[in-house]
C-alpha cells in the first residue's frame, strides 16, 4: 500500500476511512480520531538524521493522519540557493516522530536515527489550506516552528505528477541565511542532545 494507498486517500468520500483501515487501534496508541477542522489543527513535523548505508535526513510532515516522508540526502539549508533533493518514501505512523535509536543490522533502514528537529508546521499564507491538496499538486510552502528550522521552506515535486523526486529549499524570507550551515552547526538531537555517533556508540555492546 504505497502509491495505491496514497491515491485512495483522495478518492474516498469518507475522510478518515483510509486512516482507520490502515491501522489497528488496539495495537497503536494513535487516536482513532474524528473529522476536525484542519485549519485549527496543530500539525507536527519531524526531521530525523539517519545514519544508514548513506547518511540522510528524513523530513516527515503530518497530513491525513500519517507522516508524509521524504529522504533528503544533504538535509535542509537556510541558503535559498541550495536546492536539496528530497525523495518521497513510504508514509510513516505519527508515533514515528519521536523515534530515536539504533535499527539493528539486517533490518530495513539499519543504522542510527536521531530526532534532529521537531515542532509544528503550517502551510504558509496564500497557498492551499489543506496540506494533502498541496501535496497532490506537488507544491508545499511550509512554515516550520521548530527548534532549528524557522520560517518558510518550499517543497516542489519535479519530473511529473507520478514522480517521487522533490526539491526542498528555503524561501528567501527574513529567516533565510546564506551563510548558515545548520546541519554542521547543530548536529545534535533535539530530543536527547546526543549526536548520531553518540547514540550509535551508546547502543553498541562493549
Ligand atoms: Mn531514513
Amino acid at each position: 500500500m504505497k502509491n495505491g494507498g496514497r491515491h485512495v486517500v483522495y478518492n474516498s468520500p469518507m475522510p478518515l476511512e483510509d486512516y482507520a483501515r490502515k491501522r489497528n487501534f488496539s495495537a497503536t496508541p494513535e487516536p482513532q480520531g474524528k473529522v476536525e477542522d484542519r485549519k485549527s489543527r496543530r500539525l507536527i513535523y519531524v526531521i530525523q538524521k539517519h545514519k544508514a548505508t548513506h547518511l540522510h535526513y528524513d523530513l516527515r510532515l503530518e497530513m491525513g493522519g500519517v507522516l508524509k516522508s521524504w529522504a533528503v540526502p544533504k538535509g535542509p539549508s537556510y541558503n535559498p540557493a541550495d536546492k536539496r533533493l528530497a525523495v518521497e518514501v513510504e508514509d510513516h505512523p505519527l508515533d514515528y516522530a519521536s523515534f530515536e535509536g539504533v535499527i539493528p543490522e539486517g533490518n530495513y533502514g539499519a543504522g542510527t536515527v536521531i530526532v534532529w528537529d521537531q515542532g509544528a508546521y503550517e502551510l504558509a499564507d496564500g497557498y492551499d489550506a489543506d496540506p494533502l491538496v498541496a501535496w497532490r499538486k506537488g507544491k508545499l510552502h511550509v512554515r516550520f516552528h521548530g527548534k532549528k528550522l524557522l520560517g518558510i521552506w518550499v517543497l516542489v515535486r519535479t519530473r511529473g505528477p507520478n514522480s517521487r523526486d522533490w526539491l526542498l529549499f528555503k524561501k528567501n524570507d527574513g529567516d533565510a541565511d546564506p551563510a548558515a550551515d545548520i546541519t554542521r552547526q547543530r548536529p545534535e538531537s533535539v530530543k536527547s542532545g546526543k549526536t548520531v555517533e553518540q547514540v550509535e556508540k551508546s547502543q553498541v555492546a562493549p
